[in-house]
């Protein structure tokens, strides 16, 4: 850990004792350590080696076994701010980074209006309730609102795709290092959260050879940091766009707990610490979970939304794996705005193995987009005709490409097209994409409006979003599943790396509904069919999601069945 990483993680500390009310005092003690150990010139890790880190002014006893635990634990945090950290929703800390919002006034919008993220200071904020406060007013409020939304777009964040872009080079350099044994990733891409703050990478071997593998990436003062601590080097720098990675090498015989550590999230390990103790050193994280009586967690489960629970009633779902997935919907070809032609775009489907195809072209209304005229739509049906019959007949597996459209989900909830032209498609996809700016009400009016139209078979990137550019339009999501649920739509798990839509954490109550969801690329060229499985699965994962909920986990004969009760449903 850097100077500055301890400044921050103690200023934090100070920050925390303020939010859960806690003594003035002891909190200005740790803003003033946090001040002094980020104005000193040599490494603080050095001094405390050297025993002289209590010489200096403001660093007592105390104070200095603080940052010793820091550089001991492989959490980067000592007891105490743990023990803070667990008093405090994670997002509060977030929205304390507002400008013009002190610890004071952060407290205040969390005790008396809940307000515990960046979202819901927004969502305050735009209601009009913080200005209802005394002391807040109609300016803070306005100041507030556009500092959360500032920092939204401005966030540290890189998308899962973005930040594996980043860590695989390096974890291939260290992969293939003479010396090293072992490099995994860890952290939120290990968990494949859809967006992640850093790269970081766990390894063993030899100390030399790893920062020799990581030379390129490590400039001669923001890199190597070890050693850091008795047993385990830390390797801490920037990508040359400034998004940090961190690489820790540990030996192998506590690489499991180690590893487990550093993949997080904090909110299952704190958990799991909690109700078993802290853990002991393992190589392996299945020894672990063992030693608590466990079986493995995958790491895509560890968020701490019940998975331990779920662990010791031996409930954990079978989650949907990339060999599961029979078929892919949802695709473009350059009938709209896709770059790759229909055949071709069905010819990489089979090549992949899959043994069906859904072409879902844009909607006549999307102008911007090609969307396909009544007669191109037409014309695309008898292309589809001609390419199975072409299947049919020199294809070792059956394979079969189904005749699918994009509808837009117009602003009064009416799908494009009449009738039926609706009727004449083997499935109906659903999508906005024009009049995003709605409120609650009226997206979740729209959508639910769509759903309930006979002929929509699957809800498309529900809310729109796109990561870390465009927040979703507000949707009452539990309407939607109820909807969908109501209606035998399945939901779109719109896997681009830039959407991810619906966001995994809803897929569970839709699941629980009795919802399919459908894993789609959406892909606009044939490489992008491969983000069904680089980044749809494991992200779908997250969800809880099992092969038996996924729409195109279902072989060519039961999504065939499945059109078939479409078309009966909607006469
Ligand atoms: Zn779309
Ligand atoms: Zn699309």
């Amino acid at each position: 850990m850097t100077n500055r990483d301890l400044a921050r993680r103690l200023r934090e500390t100070a920050s925390l004792i303020e939010l859960t009310g806690g003594n003035a005092f002891r909190a200005r003690a740790f803003e003033r350590a946090a001040g002094v150990i980020a104005d000193l010139e040599e490494p603080a890790p050095q001094r405390l080696v050297d025993d002289t880190l209590t010489d200096l002014d403001g660093i007592g006893d105390g104070m200095a076994g603080h940052v010793g635990e820091m550089l001991a634990g492989p959490g980067d945090s000592f007891p105490q701010r743990d023990e803070l950290l667990g008093e405090v929703p994670t997002g509060l800390l977030e929205v304390l980074r507002v400008q013009g919002l002190g610890t004071k006034k952060a407290r205040r919008l969390w005790q008396e209006l809940g307000v515990t993220s960046l979202d819901e200071l927004e969502a305050a904020a735009t209601a009009g309730r913080i200005q209802e406060l005394s002391g807040f007013g109609e300016k803070t409020q306005a100041n507030l609102l556009s500092g959360a939304r500032r920092l939204k777009t401005y966030r540290t964040r890189r998308r899962l795709s973005d930040a594996l872009a980043q860590a695989v080079p390096m974890l291939e350099a260290l992969r293939t290092a003479e010396g090293i044994e072992r490099a995994e990733a860890a952290g939120a891409l290990r968990r494949h959260c859809e967006t992640a703050t850093r790269v970081a990478l766990i390894a063993t071997g030899a100390p030399r050879a790893a920062e020799d593998a990581l030379a390129p990436w490590l400039s001669s003062e923001a890199g190597f940091e070890g050693p850091a601590r008795g047993d385990q080097l830390a390797f801490e720098g920037t990508f040359a766009d400034g998004f940090p990675f961190a690489v820790r090498l540990v030996p192998p015989e506590r690489f499991g707990t180690d590893w487990w550590l550093m993949t997080g999230s904090e909110a299952h390990c704190a958990a799991f610490q909690e109700e078993h103790g802290v853990a002991e050193p393992h190589a392996s994280e299945t020894a672990l979970y063992e030693a608590a009586g466990l079986p493995f967690i995958p790491p895509e489960l560890r968020e701490g939304r019940g998975e331990l629970e779920a662990a010791s009633e031996g409930a954990l779902p079978a989650l949907v794996e990339a060999g599961d997935l029979r078929g892919v919907l949802h695709n473009h070809s350059t009938y709209s705005d896709g770059s790759h032609t229909l055949r071709e775009m069905a010819e990489a489907a089979r090549a992949r193995g899959l043994s069906y195809f859904g072409i879902c072209d844009h909607s006549q209304s999307l102008r911007v987009a090609g969307g396909l005229s009544p007669k191109a739509v037409r014309e695309q049906q008898r292309e589809i005709e001609a390419l199975n019959e072409d299947f049919s007949e020199n294809g070792e597996a059956p394979f079969r490409v189904f005749s699918g459209i994009e509808s837009d989900i117009l602003k009064d909830g009416a799908l494009d097209y009449e009738e039926d032209m609706l009727a004449s498609f083997d499935f109906v996809v659903g999508s906005v994409h024009q009049g995003l700016s709605m409120t609650e009400a009226e997206a979740t009016e729209r959508i639910v409006r769509a759903i309930e139209h006979p002929h929509l078979r699957i809800l498309g990137h529900a809310t729109g979003r796109q990561l870390l550019s465009r927040e979703g339009y507000p949707l009452r999501i539990e309407r939607v599943i109820e909807a969908c649920a109501r209606h035998d739509v399945a939901i779109e798990f719109n896997a681009n790396p830039r959407r991810l839509d619906l966001d995994w954490r809803h897929l569970r109550a839709a699941t629980e509904a009795g919802v399919l969801v459908s894993i789609n690329p959406d892909a606009h060229a044939t490489d992008e069919l491969d983000y069904m499985t680089r980044f749809g699965v494991p992200v779908a994962r997250k969800g809880g999601l099992t092969a038996p909920q996924c729409l195109n986990a279902k072989s060519l004969d039961a999504f065939t069945a499945w059109i078939e009760q479409g078309e009966e449903n909607g006469e």
